[in-house]
């Protein structure tokens, strides 16, 4: 019985994307092929996010479509299976009240058993005694970046997230495990592996008892053949000197972390459930600076959380000039139903929490194009992501840059180079976030 063709639809973060590829892998181990497009796909699979309002109603849109494609003349698209953080939000039934044309809603904690339910729901008589699921990662974009999911769920309560409620609490791979991830994409050509969590930090506390961070990331720096080690999606609650030491002693570590502070009041931090404190912030952030020499550092913020009134707001902006981060992302508050934050009053008009979010990535504007400006000139190494359609300029990053949230190096009147290279380029321009490279000459290529 030739197996049916499939296409997969992954919505929100890189954590959603790796379960994504992991499931994907694991289809096509049972002989399930992958096709780009609905059009001619027997079944599609849409992995989805949650978190927010808006994010939500994306999700039902998109399943809304495929169902118009499922149920439209001609169609060959049978099933449509639906998973990730909407299938915690609304059980089988309620989804199904919201899109008939739905399958199969399956939670979070069933999703590496799809290859099964598939084959269940396509071959009801076969027998199954004796399935075995087997792991595999099917990557979805150039092979040489690359996330590592190294634990799902979350222990903290910020009150503002639904996360908790949607993946549960703190589930970390083995470290074993990861190993073998990392080992398995090194194979298909990874130089990067950004580690992704909810919180990576607190990786290891559930599995083995105690923080387990710094022991992982001295596991993955003996692991040869990829380059950049990079740690995503850190609390500052959980930063430890173990952890900086680590950073600073590793050359394969990027000299980079991502450290989402969300605010800095302690009024706005104590309402936000956030565990930590404007001076415990501070007093982290001179650490960092001082025991990683260039260490770049990239936070989050949140606007208009319940309570921030002008005096707090401020407080934001001039903690932002006086402690700069050189990169940082920014969000205004939406008040989830089923957090705490819900609940809380003193909510803050959109407006006034769109005018603050404008302000405080206007502030950001100029302190990046301030940090830009010092790599003016400098020799810098770039892994080389991607090109430009008439491949005369390529795009590529510096181990300061983030995939996908962070700026990236242009470099004009390139060949000879594929993603993946690492190219040796001289800053000769720069903008509030990207900047302008020449080629020097091509360092290494693996
Ligand atoms: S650390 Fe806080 S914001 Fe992040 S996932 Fe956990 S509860 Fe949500």
């Amino acid at each position: 019985m030739s197996k049916k063709t499939f296409s997969f639809i992954s919505l929100g973060c890189a954590k959603n994307l790796v379960d994504s590829e992991e499931i994907i892998g694991g289809l096509q181990k049972q002989g399930y092929r992958l096709n780009t497009e609905i059009d001619g796909s027997a079944f599609v699979i849409i992995n989805t996010c949650a978190f927010l309002e808006s994010a939500r109603l994306e999700a039902l849109k998109t399943i809304k479509e495929m169902g118009k494609i499922k149920s439209s003349k001609d169609s060959q698209l049978e099933k449509i299976i639906v998973l990730g953080c909407i299938a915690q939000y609304y059980d089988e039934r309620e989804m199904k009240e919201r899109v008939p044309e739905v399958d199969l809603v399956v939670p979070i904690s069933k999703n590496h058993t799809i290859p099964l339910l598939v084959e269940k729901m396509f071959f009801p008589k076969k027998d199954l005694k004796g399935y075995t699921l087997q792991k595999n990662r099917f990557l979805s974009r150039p092979p040489h970046s690359v996330y590592i999911k190294i634990s799902d769920g979350c222990n903290n309560k910020c009150s503002y997230c639904l996360i908790p409620s949607l993946r549960g609490r703190l589930r970390s791979k083995s470290i074993e495990d990861i190993l073998d991830e990392v080992r398995a994409v090194q194979k298909l050509g990874a130089k990067e592996i950004n580690l992704i969590a909810q919180d990576t930090t607190a990786y290891g506390l559930d599995l083995y008892g105690k923080y387990m961070i710094v022991t992982l990331l001295e596991r993955l720096c003996a692991v040869k053949g990829f380059e950049w080690i990079r740690l995503l999606y850190t609390h500052p609650a959980h930063i430890t000197d173990d952890l900086l030491k680590t950073i600073q002693q590793e050359p394969r570590i990027c000299n980079y972390v991502d450290l989402p502070i969300q605010h800095i009041s302690n009024k706005i931090l104590r309402l936000m459930g956030r565990n930590t404190s404007k001076e415990e912030i501070i007093a982290l952030y001179g650490k960092m600076r001082e025991s990683i020499p260039g260490i770049v550092l990239r936070t989050t913020v949140m606007v208009g959380y319940p309570g921030e009134g002008d005096q707090e707001f401020d407080e934001l902006l001039c903690f932002l000039d006086k402690y700069p981060f050189e990169r940082l992302g920014a969000f205004s508050f939406s008040a989830e139903k089923g957090t705490a934050a819900f609940e809380q009053d003193q909510k803050v008009d959109l407006e006034t929490s769109s005018q603050r979010l404008k302000k405080v990535m206007e502030k950001q504007k100029s302190i990046s194009r301030n940090c830009n400006r010092c790599l003016l000139g400098k020799e810098e190494r770039v892994l080389i992501d991607s090109f430009a359609h008439n491949r005369k300029k390529a795009y590529g990053r510096l181990s300061s840059q983030a995939p996908e949230v962070d700026g990236r190096v242009i470099i004009n009147h390139i060949s000879g180079v594929s993603p993946g290279d690492f190219l040796q380029v001289k800053i000769t321009g720069t903008g509030s976030y990207d900047l302008i490279g020449r080629s020097l000459k091509q360092t290494r290529k693996v």
